[in-house]
């Protein structure tokens, strides 16, 4: 029985390297572990499409929405590692580990390492019809309100539950959260007025904050976002502790033939060149990761370094998921 077993994974092994040579036959799914319309579906998009030429057939982007993102790595581990099913996640991979007891996954044994894409500021935005108007009324109107203010994330794990977390903590208040399965979902709740603030990426909010859908109170890196140079820093407003940027990486089942991984790579690598990329991105604020971080070896360091920064002050902050 073990033996017939043995040989049966031997030569679906076999197969699925001999095939590796011809990868890819037929189209690409992309993996997104958050709802549609959400910053990560967003950057999985104008990626997955640019993707296509290279590879010469089409990357097909698949939402597999979780709170806190952790079904979809869960899937692309467990996925016939051949090339065909691939996951794009956030900072995510980085913190999940902290935050969950058993999340599921290992991202540093589990995957195969695509490449690094980009990074990504996030924003504090607010309802549309919330009084305050700049980042100093906002924390005053938050501590006045805290047992009725309402903060939506997209769960335990997501980026904007990280941020939130830290904006909590530097302001030493604690509100109600809001759980979703992706910031779209939340987005679309914050609009409508549901839920009164959020902290999410820029390849979301960009578009909403300059439509005039949302209220916006400050950016969360050290500089000003060059797509929105109206919106102030939160530390340039004097909230220091709250700054975070989230970045975006590329992975495949373990096992995957490196022939396949490098056509992925180089699939990678000649969309991040593809000038409408470029400008897609810049557009909504992201900045793409240097040619050279576009490849296995940075995403594995960039990941494990991200893991060693924020495990002590998840640690720290003492939040976990049985
Ligand atoms: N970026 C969101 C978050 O992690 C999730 C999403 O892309 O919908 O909070």
């Amino acid at each position: 029985m073990l033996k017939r077993l043995l040989l049966g994974t031997a030569a679906a092994v076999l197969a699925i390297t001999a095939n590796a040579q011809d990868y890819p036959t037929r189209s690409v799914t992309m993996m997104v572990p958050y709802a549609a319309g959400g910053p990560t579906d967003t950057v999985a998009r104008v990626l997955a499409q640019a993707m296509t030429k290279p590879l010469g057939h089409t990357v097909v982007v698949e939402n597999r929405p979780s709170a806190g993102g952790i079904l979809g790595p869960q899937v692309i581990k467990n996925a016939k590692p051949d090339g065909y099913q691939i996951l794009i996640h956030h900072i995510g991979m980085a913190t999940i580990p902290s935050l969950y007891r058993n999340p599921g996954f290992n991202p540093q044994t589990d995957f195969e390492f695509i490449g690094l894409v980009n990074e990504v500021p996030m924003t504090i935005i607010g309802k549309p019809g919330l009084p305050p108007k700049d980042l100093k009324e906002l924390l005053a109107y938050i501590k006045a309100n805290k047992d009725k203010v309402t903060l939506a994330n997209a769960g335990i794990g997501a980026a904007s539950h990280l941020c939130g977390m830290l904006f909590l903590s530097a302001i030493q208040t604690d509100v109600l959260t809001v759980p979703y399965k992706g910031t779209g979902p939340a987005m679309n709740d914050l609009v409508g007025g549901q839920v009164d603030f959020m902290c999410d990426q820029t390849t979301s909010t960009t578009g909403q904050i300059k439509g005039g859908k949302v209220k916006a109170y400050g950016v969360t890196s050290s500089k000003r976002v060059a797509s929105l140079p109206d919106i102030p820093t939160l530390e340039e407003q004097g909230l220091k502790g709250a700054e975070v940027g989230i970045w975006h990486g590329l992975y495949a089942p373990k096992g995957t033939p490196k022939p396949v991984i490098d056509k992925l790579v180089a699939a990678l690598q000649a969309a991040m060149k593809d000038p409408g990329v470029q400008s897609k991105f810049t557009e909504l604020g992201a900045v793409s990761f240097a040619a050279d971080k576009q490849n296995p070896q940075a995403l594995q360091a960039h990941l494990k370094a991200e893991i060693d920064k924020w495990g002590p002050i998840i640690k720290k902050a003492g939040v976990y998921v049985d």
